[in-house]
């Protein structure tokens, strides 16, 4: 399919032709007539499939169609999603694909001082993008209305709940017109997910791009056992090794990601990190820096990388392992986007061997060991790994599950 038989404006078409884009992605294919036809929807795609462009042209169209004659100065409709970088990318494809259209837009999330994006509600705004907290506290100051609402969009809605947003993003609902078109995506539907879609969604059209909690079919995953102390050392040789010149790597904490990027940088690797801690001129510097090719490495936490987008990314490593399985989907969904190749490398030590197995139960598939590499694990922590897994485990329902199911198969092999 091209994009050409999707029923869009001239002015979108253009717009869309000057990304560069060949054709439309699946869910671009499923999402964009159904939008057009006015319908809810309800999208379960992980990062990297175009859902951004599966929304944002439509609704492109659908404003400017609607509202072509008359010039009401109202924000009519809403984008709401969990991190400034998202919004901020959400924002750019807007411009992008609205770039022949006089339809104005704006972002606000916290972080920042407000009076600027006071000022810019001021003068008037059709779309408007936000995260749950600034968008509140506006709201409570008078500053915006949802009144006039006619498109609501819930993006990343699972991530929302992992970030704790969900109530915020409940209220913000509750001040929603009850007409409205309501496009709701989510990469993974837990329970509380799923709940919400039903309450704030009438009769959707589901578009499901890829099998709920899968990975990418682009992505070659691998997993290296690997003592704490030696993930420097294995990361340093696989940058080399593997000649990898472009990578982003992610790790839990906030502490860990600058020690990493210190750690890096004493290699005489140039690196940066992001992270929750750092200003958001420091985040934005370092995401360009990196985008722009002068950082070799950007560290990143979960919630400071959520959303990044950076074309031609190849490698994800995961120099620790999430503890929340579907972070491991989010992960490495940075890499292999639009049907582009990716490499997700997982470091995983004895204590993170329990997690390693839970994203195996999500993604329904076992992620192959390297088991040639010059760091493999210490006879002391298979054994102490043997341990963690002959407590009684619990599954998701709390009821006791048998220690085999649990029981790593690579780590016989591994000693030497
Ligand atoms: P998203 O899933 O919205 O985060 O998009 C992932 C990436 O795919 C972004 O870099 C988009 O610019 C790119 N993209 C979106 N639609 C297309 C398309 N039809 N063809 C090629 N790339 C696309």
């Amino acid at each position: 399919m091209l994009f050409s038989e999707l029923r869009l404006i001239e002015p979108i078409l253009k717009a869309v032709e000057s990304e560069g884009y060949q054709k439309p992605t699946p869910i671009q294919e499923k999402a964009i007539p159904n939008i057009l036809k006015l319908k809810d929807l309800l999208g379960c795609a992980q990062t990297g499939t175009g859902k951004t462009a599966a929304f944002a042209i439509p609704m492109l169209q659908i404003l400017h169609m609607r509202h072509l004659k008359t010039n009401k100065k109202a924000i009519k409709a809403l984008v709401l999603t969990p991190t400034r970088e998202l919004a901020i990318q959400i924002q750019d494809s807007f411009n992008a694909y609205g770039k022949n259209l006089p339809i104005k837009n704006l972002v606000i999330f916290g972080g920042v001082g407000q009076q600027p994006q006071v000022d810019a509600l001021r003068k008037g705004v059709d779309i408007l993008v936000a995260t749950p907290g600034r968008l509140l506290d506006l709201m409570n100051q008078g500053h915006v209305s949802l009144s006039d609402i006619e498109i609501f969009v819930l993006d990343e809605a699972d991530r929302m709940l992992d970030m704790g947003f969900i109530h915020d993003v409940k209220r913000i609902v509750g001040k929603l017109p009850a007409i409205r078109q309501t496009l709701f995506f989510s990469a993974t539907m837990p329970t509380e997910i799923e709940k919400l879609a039903n309450t704030i969604l009438k009769n959707p059209v589901t578009v499901e791009v890829t099998p709920v909690s899968s990975t990418a079919e682009t992505i070659t995953q691998s997993v290296y056992f690997v003592d704490k102390p030696d993930k420097r050392k294995l990361l340093r040789h696989l940058l080399d090794e593997l000649k990898i010149d472009h990578t982003l790597v992610f790790t839990r904490t906030k502490h860990g990601a600058d020690r990493i990027a210190r750690d890096l940088a004493k290699d005489g690797i140039k690196s940066a990190a992001i992270h929750g801690d750092k200003s958001q001129g420091a985040r934005q510097r370092a995401l360009n820096e990196f985008k722009e090719r002068k950082l070799r490495v950007l560290v990143a936490t979960d919630i400071a990388a959520r959303g990044i987008d950076i074309d031609d990314l190849t490698y994800v490593f995961n120099y620790d392992l999430p503890n929340i399985p579907e972070t491991y989907v989010h992960r490495i969904g940075r890499t292999g986007r639009a049907g582009a190749n990716g490499t997700a490398i997982s470091f995983v030590d004895a204590e993170e061997n329990e997690y390693l197995l839970d994203i195996h139960k999500l993604i329904k598939r076992t992620i192959p060991i390297v088991e040639d590499h010059p760091y493999p694990l210490s006879w002391k922590s298979m054994l102490a790994s043997k341990e963690v897994q002959r407590k009684p485990q619990k599954d998701s329902k709390g009821n006791a599950a048998s220690n085999k199911k649990k029981v790593y198969k690579g780590g016989g092999n591994r000693r030497k």
